[in-house]
């Protein structure tokens, strides 16, 4: 194809402060894609081409995933002790501290969030690394008492051949989450990152290599989710996918898993979380956390708080101030020191979001503040809060995926938990009140993977994550994300001398 970039081709960004190579990740190089397709990677801020990444289809998925496997038994899984697998992550961990300002500058770039939390974002990429890094050699499995005549234990093995398939909100962080468990446990993992955000998991895939893991062990295709991501989901030797997007390509990844080979599937769905702010709260110190949930990276978070339940004592003046803060919250380039909020990261989601914001005009809800798209070239949106809203509207039931957020009044606990868990999702879930015993019997009864007290989200890698109902299953982070990338084998010894 004449002018087509070659897996060589190393492209600058930001002013020639960092590259990244652009070819596909497989068995430890970089290189070109059978059918030699490219798509435009674009800024989120002004819409200009950043650079061209390689598009790998099903063959290139399916040259990945053997490479893998043959890494997988020949140089990997229970070929290399757990110790030995924790000193290469925590040597890609100290590759990201010192890549740390050039990642976070590509994932300021391609997603367009504020660099300072594209470094957060890093941050928590490292911690994760260095945790699972630890874990490495300690997943082990039980012994059993049965009976005099028996031994029996279990051992805690790799299923090989996994599968990571990335969103834009977070691409770094996301791939971390999937590809360090996984390898300290011993799997061989391709990488599939969105179409729209692959950069940072190329970078990876670079440190990847300059870590020292063995070729194949760590493999990134970029490409469309109708083909490679497709293409994965039906590979007969992926032994496990773990996705991360939305709930109605989770569906169609189970769907595929369940008619192909069975492989496992952990799913991490969306979210319509709610916010739950008790009379007792205070009004100042609770907006600023609920900004933190519900507008951070723009509102495109699967974890943000996005329907605010507001007791009625309070209700008026917390409407005013969060109405205050989300005007304030100062939007613009990524990589001014004052900047708070970016764009959505491309023109579909941006008219995705704006097609909500009619339709809740259109159902009678009122727009307290925002609601329309924000000067300039950029895929920027003003921060927008509803009131007045009815819960079977489209904006209080579906998720947005915008700087959008649903506020609710309600009189009594009872109801608030009601109208909380009123909802197909649950991912999450925060609540603001002083009354600490209040606090835990509401985060009891809420049905979500998480509830955060007082707190907007933060997470932890010590911590797992996850969802209930059509948020997905299966748990990321924490001593849980083990068991969704190991098997357990059970090992039965007959101690009596009779066969
Ligand atoms: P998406 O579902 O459109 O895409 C996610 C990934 O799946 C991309 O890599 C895409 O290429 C791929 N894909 C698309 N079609 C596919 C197919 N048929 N088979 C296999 N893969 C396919 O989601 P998105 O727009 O990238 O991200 C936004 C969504 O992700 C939101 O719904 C958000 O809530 C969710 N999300 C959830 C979490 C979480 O941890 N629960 C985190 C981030 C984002």
């Amino acid at each position: 194809m004449p002018g087509m970039f070659t897996h060589e081709f190393a492209t600058e960004l930001y002013k020639g402060t960092a590259t990244v190579n652009t070819g596909l990740f497989i068995n430890g190089q970089f290189v070109d894609p059978v059918d030699r397709e490219s798509i435009d990677v674009c800024s989120p801020q002004d819409g200009s081409v950043i650079t061209k990444v390689s598009i790998g289809n099903a063959k290139d998925i399916d040259i990945a995933v053997k490479a893998a496997l043959a890494a997988f038994k020949s140089s990997w899984g229970l070929k290399t002790p757990g110790y030995e697998r924790g000193k290469l992550l925590y040597k890609l961990a100290e590759l990201l501290e010192k890549n740390a300002g050039t990642l976070a500058a590509i994932e300021a770039l391609d997603v367009g969030k504020p660099f300072v939390h594209a470094s957060q974002d890093v941050q928590e990429a490292i911690d994760t690394l260095r945790y699972y890094a630890g874990w490495a050699d300690k997943n082990h499995g039980q012994t059993i008492e049965t009976t005099e005549a028996k031994f029996a234990y279990t051992r805690h093995e790799p299923i090989g051949v996994v599968a990571g398939i990335i969103p834009w909100n977070f691409p770094l962080t996301i791939s971390i989450w999937k590809a360090a468990p996984a390898l300290a446990t011993g799997n061989a993992i391709v990488l599939k990152p969105s179409e729209v955000t692959p950069l940072s998991a190329l970078k990876l895939a670079e440190l990847v290599k300059e870590a020292g893991f063995p070729d194949g062990v760590f493999n990134v295709v970029t490409g469309y989710g109708a083909t490679a991501g497709q293409a994965i989901t039906e590979h007969p030797l992926v032994g496990k996918v773990s996705f991360t997007g939305s709930t109605i390509v989770g569906r169609k990844v189970m769907e595929t898993a369940a008619k192909t080979n069975l492989k496992r599937v952990t799913l991490e769905l969306g979210g319509k979380s709610p916010i739950l702010i008790f009379d007792d709260a205070d009004v100042e110190q609770t907006v600023k956390r609920v900004c933190g949930s519900t507008f951070y990276n723009s509102g495109q978070g699967c974890a943000a708080g996005t329907r605010i339940l507001v007791q009625e004592g309070i209700y008026d003046k917390f409407l005013q101030v969060f109405a205050d803060a989300a005007e304030s919250l100062k939007q613009g380039d990524s990589f001014k020191a004052t900047t708070q909020q970016g764009p959505l990261v491309s023109k579909t989601q941006l008219d995705r979001v704006l097609g909500y914001i009619e339709s809740g005009k259109q159902e009678g809800a009122r727009i307290v503040t925002g609601g329309s798209r924000a000067e300039g070239a950029g895929y920027f949106m003003r921060p927008t809060i509803f009131a007045d809203v009815k819960p079977d509207m489209k904006i209080v039931r579906e998720e947005i995926f915008g700087p959008v957020g649903v506020v609710i009044k309600f009189k009594t606990e009872e109801e608030a938990i009601e109208a909380a868990n009123d909802t197909d999702y649950g991912l999450s879930s925060y609540v603001f009140t002083e009354n600490l015993s209040r606090a835990i019997r509401v985060s009891n009864a809420i049905e979500a993977g998480n509830c955060f007290i007082n707190q907007a989200i933060l997470l932890c890698a010590q911590v797992p994550f996850g969802g209930y109902k059509q948020s997905g299953y299966g748990k990321e982070m924490g001593e849980y994300a083990l068991e969704a990338y190991t098997q357990a084998k059970a090992v039965h010894v007959n101690l009596s001398l009779k066969l």
